[in-house]
């Protein structure tokens, strides 16, 4: 394993996951949306996530920047960091497959939008966010640099916490006593952890 191999291999699951996504999408987005709570503060939040997850490893990528902030890389760590792509892109594929029409990039309810509690959403909440956190530590464990490598697990976190709650109080007044009864069963991204 070399960092050339290890940054080729972060490229490799990020356009894998960009295709995957592809056609839920835009099945996802034939379905109009009904109600929308986006506004300035949605769109700093996928900013910093899109910044961290994508723009900072792309510009070490592409211009080895910053290169004072590389260290050796432990080839141990890039194994590592595959498993975790793998599972990120099969929980991916689950999310969406179990989400179906019912998908938004943003906080969004969709025509005919329905409550999803099964397949992967009876063991978390948020199964889409916990995918995005493995992708996130997957680029901590890829990219030997102190900047690039953890700068998806900052964006993200951003977006996550920035989110989270904002996501629940919608739903829950979109689909009341339901979604709370579903909250108290599960966890919000590690099965009965967090
Ligand atoms: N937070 C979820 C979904 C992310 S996609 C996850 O991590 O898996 C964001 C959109 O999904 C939100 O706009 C919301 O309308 C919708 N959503 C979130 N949880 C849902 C659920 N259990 N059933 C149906 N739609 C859901």
């Amino acid at each position: 394993m070399t960092a050339t191999l290890a940054k080729i291999i972060w490229l490799g699951f990020g356009v894998a996951w960009f295709l995957l996504r592809l056609r839920p999408g835009r099945r996802a987005r034939k379905t109009p949306v009904r109600y929308s709570a986006r506004d300035l503060r949605e769109f700093a939040l996928l900013g910093a996530s899109l910044t961290g997850l994508g723009i900072v490893p792309c510009l070490y990528l592409a211009l080895h920047v910053p290169r004072s902030a590389d260290y050796a890389l432990v080839p141990v760590l890039s194994y590592l960091g595959i498993a975790v792509d793998l599972a990120c892109l099969w929980l991916f594929y689950r999310t969406h497959r179990d989400l179906g029409h019912n998908w938004s990039v943003s906080l969004d309810l969709r025509e005919r939008h329905t409550l999803v509690t099964t397949g992967v959403y009876g063991l978390v909440r948020h199964p889409m966010y916990s995918g995005f956190w493995l992708m996130a530590l997957a680029q901590a464990l890829l990219l030997p640099n102190w900047v690039a490598g953890p700068a998806g697990l900052v964006g993200f976190g951003i977006l996550f916490f920035g989110r989270v709650r904002r996501e629940e109080k919608m739903m829950i007044t979109a689909f009341g006593d339901e979604y709370q009864s579903y909250m108290r069963r599960t966890a919000r991204v590690v099965p009965w952890i967090y």
